[in-house]
């Protein structure tokens, strides 16, 4: 198989490898290279240079600020912000929630919510998993009651992705206790700081903050914030969670830490020689590029199927499958790459202004930066998304017919 770009495709790698480069502010590249979750501030930022080239979000049809452009461009440009080292973005927003509005919304939805996500001036939470409903989500417990103009929502939300900086939550609600689970389920748009919203924070194994519980009691909110028809929401959530599957393949990110792992690996010494001149270790290395490479290909695959074909449930977790296992593998040979620097914990900057001043302990160089908290953090990505183990029983019925 030919990886080569034609030229056309060639130039336009070019041309945003160059602009990106120019465009993003150093510090926040410095800070986008060590691996953290980016801060508020610098996703905020990074977006409106983004979104004053009309860039925000370039898989999204042109007439809702996205581009025309193939899905091998769309890709090649998400592969260049991630190796300049660009702040992740809200996915939330931009991959879950925004194909939802401008496909079910309405025009007043669209018009509110699409512009203000593309500046990111409003950022989103997805508040689908409740503690007794993950996999099971159809069981969602969580209450909305009409109230004439308004729905009363009671309930808890947990594990939510950036509730602690979120302005917006998406959410499935119950709004039919009779019917089957599934028909019963909308899907609203809730005011993070609406009267009875409150946020606890869950603290991960890397002591990072990133996921949260979210109570709802009485929350009262505008029915003009019901997406589509009401008892409809469990279609449009099965559209939303296709592409978060396929966006959990997280190739891009992989390609990224990739390059970073051989780096390391030209760097530390063992046995008196660069890692990476190590044959057995090269090895390994070519074994991860070609996995990767392969995934790659299944993604553009995905990427130009129509979002009616038949094949692409199961292909979509084929992707997630393997897109998370290759990240937490990568993530620990960068820590084994590292030696004893892989044991240096730098300070979480969660919440940090500045993380500069921070210095690791024990001391160690700048490439090993977040690689501990990393490799710990993604014991997730096997989680999220839908577990893997529901995946391969997507892949087990729809593939093999079991
Ligand atoms: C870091 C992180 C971020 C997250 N962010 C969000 C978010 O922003 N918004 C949100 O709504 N949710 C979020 N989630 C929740 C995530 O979607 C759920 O954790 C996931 O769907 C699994 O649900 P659960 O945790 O309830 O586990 P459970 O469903 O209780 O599963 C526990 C274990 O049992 C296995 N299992 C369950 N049922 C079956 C079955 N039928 N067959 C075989 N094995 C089974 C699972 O695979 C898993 O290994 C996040 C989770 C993590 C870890």
């Amino acid at each position: 198989m030919n990886f080569d770009l034609d030229p056309a495709d060639a130039a336009f790698q070019a041309e945003m490898r160059a602009f990106i480069r120019q465009a993003l502010p150093a510090d926040i590249a410095r800070r986008g290279r060590q691996g953290f979750h980016a801060t508020h501030d610098d996703v905020q930022a990074w977006m409106r240079i983004l979104n004053a080239r009309g860039l925000a979000a370039v898989h999204w049809p042109r007439q809702h600020g996205g581009t025309d452009w193939s899905p091998l461009r769309r890709h090649l440009f998400q592969v260049e912000l991630r190796a300049a080292g660009t702040p992740v973005p809200d996915q939330a927003a931009l991959e879950l929630v925004g194909p939802v509005i401008y496909t079910f919304g309405d025009e007043v939805q669209k018009a509110r919510y699409l512009p203000a996500i593309l500046n990111a001036d409003t950022f989103w939470c997805q508040g689908f998993s409740e503690p007794n409903s993950g996999s099971d989500l159809a069981s969602l417990k969580t209450r909305a009651v009409r109230d004439g103009d308004h729905y009363v929502v009671n309930g808890q939300k947990t594990w939510t992705s950036e509730a602690h900086k979120a302005d917006m939550m998406f959410a499935l609600v119950r709004t039919d206790g009779e019917a089957r689970p599934q028909a019963g389920i909308s899907f609203l748009l809730i005011d993070m700081k609406s009267p009875g919203v409150s946020v606890r924070p869950i603290y991960t194994i890397n002591e990072g903050l990133s996921v949260n519980e979210v109570f709802l009691d009485n929350v009262r909110v505008p029915a003009e914030n019901l997406v589509g028809e009401e008892n409809r929401g469990w279609g449009y959530a099965k559209f939303l969670l296709t592409n978060e599957r396929t966006m959990s393949a997280e190739t891009p990110h992989t390609a990224f830490d990739l390059e970073q792992v051989k780096q390391i690996a030209a760097v530390e010494r063992r046995g008196g020689r660069p890692l990476i001149e190590d044959p057995l270790f090269a090895a390994r290395l070519a074994r991860f590029e070609i996995e990767l490479r392969a995934l790659e290909a299944a993604v553009l695959r995905v990427l130009h199927m129509g979002e009616n074909d038949p094949a692409l449930n199961a292909t979509a977790s084929v992707l997630k499958l393997r897109g998370s296992e290759l990240r937490q593998r990568i993530a620990d040979l960068a820590v084994e790459a590292l030696g004893d620097h892989g044991l240096a914990v730098f300070p979480d900057v969660e919440g940090q202004d500045n993380m500069d001043v921070l210095a690791p302990v024990p001391p160690a160089p700048d490439y090993a930066a977040g690689w501990l908290s990393r490799a710990m953090f993604r014991r997730a990505t096997t989680i999220y998304g839908g577990a893997n183990e529901i995946q391969r029983t997507i892949i087990a019925k729809s593939v093999l017919g079991l």
